[in-house]
């Protein structure tokens, strides 16, 4: 039986259905990390990788979060033109050293153990924003 009313056959077309609370497309995938993704239109994908890359992190994490979210065609590829043609990316990428700085193999025991804490910006109608990951579940904060 489903859980969801929406998966009826009747509404679900080779893992397309509508959500029937937000009246919103999704996709169910078969990967284990996350089964119903949005599927975005041509005309919101751009405003959905700039939601996703917000941070200004590298492609591989902007597209872990873009696809655990969204669904569209060729969504690898936008990705990473996205993120390669970031104006911020390409301006500050020349002011970051060649080298990553030495990794210690800290592992933490406790939440907030072991963190990692950088200043982004400016970013556009948010200035800056301190982001906060914690190296025990992986998790960031935007603050
Ligand atoms: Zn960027």
């Amino acid at each position: 039986m489903l859980k969801n009313p929406s998966l009826k056959d009747s509404n679900n077309i080779r893992g397309f259905y509508i959500d029937y609370r937000t009246h919103i497309l999704m996709f169910k995938s078969h990967r284990k990390s996350q089964s119903e993704l949005i599927v975005v239109p041509k005309s919101l994908q751009h405003k959905a990788l700039d939601s996703c890359h917000i941070s200004h992190t590298g492609l591989d994490k902007i597209y872990q979060i873009v696809h655990n979210r969204y669904y569209w065609k060729g969504v690898y590829m936008d990705t990473e033109t996205f993120v390669l043609s970031c104006e911020h990316c390409i301006k500050n990428k020349s002011l970051m050293p060649n080298h990553a700085p030495p990794q210690s193999n800290r592992i933490p025991t406790r939440p907030g153990h072991y963190i990692s804490v950088d200043v982004k910006g400016p970013l556009p109608n948010l200035g800056y924003i301190l982001t906060v990951l914690d190296f025990l579940n992986m998790l960031s904060y935007i603050l």
